[in-house]
């Protein structure tokens, strides 16, 4: 890990505030690094293995139900704001509430001009599915550039994960705004994340 990156990792970070509609978004005064991924499919525990902390962001107790944007400032001040997007794919999840959460996103998503990159999070025991190429059309459509983040990791053999890699990078030639190229984790042995500091502080330069 270079040294700028352990300094702004292991400096100050703070919870921002949450955005349940566009209006209650903060100024768009630094770049902004999302992440998006399916309900469960370990979002919270990568960004709390990112920033090196236990409970920065929290898993939300009913998935589905959470429809805010949080927003969180990486330095004091903000070099640039960590924003976790709600979870999508929650089975039971009321119509109304799938609706809200595309509004949302779709309108977030087309109107952030300092938004840099969405790192899309993948169960790397599932691959792609079908609700994650809602999101990644969102994002070709919005134009806005995302790089996919294979998630626990530690959780499948190596030769399954060998097949899972291979099958995303042939997915992803389908999806314009994607980056040509994976980020390999795991919150739960501390994989990968190094990498993935790397690739944020990357995205927050482009
Ligand atoms: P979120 O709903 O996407 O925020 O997911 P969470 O971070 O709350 O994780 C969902 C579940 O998966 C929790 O039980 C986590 O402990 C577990 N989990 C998350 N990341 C990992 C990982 O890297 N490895 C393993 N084995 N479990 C994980």
């Amino acid at each position: 890990m270079t040294e700028t990156t352990t300094k702004i990792f292991s400096g100050p970070i703070s919870f921002l505030k949450s955005a349940p509609k566009l209006e209650f978004l903060p100024e768009p005064t630094v770049p902004e690094i999302a992440f998006a991924g399916r309900s469960n499919v370990g979002k919270s525990s990568l960004i709390n293995a990112l920033v090196n902390r236990n409970n920065l962001a929290r898993a939300s107790n009913t998935p589905g139900r959470t429809q805010e944007l949080n927003f969180f400032d990486v330095g004091d001040p903000a070099v640039f704001r960590i924003v976790d997007m709600p979870g999508y794919g929650y089975a039971k999840a009321p119509i109304k509430t799938v609706q809200q959460w595309r509004y949302l996103i779709n309108d977030y998503l087309r109107g952030r001009v300092v938004l840099k990159r969405v790192f899309v999070l993948i169960d790397s025991r599932h691959g792609i599915k079908e609700v994650d190429h809602d999101i990644m059309s969102m994002l070709d459509s919005a134009a806005i550039s995302y790089r996919i983040v294979l998630t626990k990791t530690d959780k499948i053999k190596a030769s399954d994960l060998a097949a899972v890699e291979t099958d995303t990078m042939a997915k992803l030639r389908k999806h314009v705004a994607a980056y040509p190229d994976l980020s390999v984790t795991s919150a739960e042995k501390r994989g990968g994340i190094e990498d993935l500091r790397a690739a944020v502080l990357e995205a927050v330069a482009s």
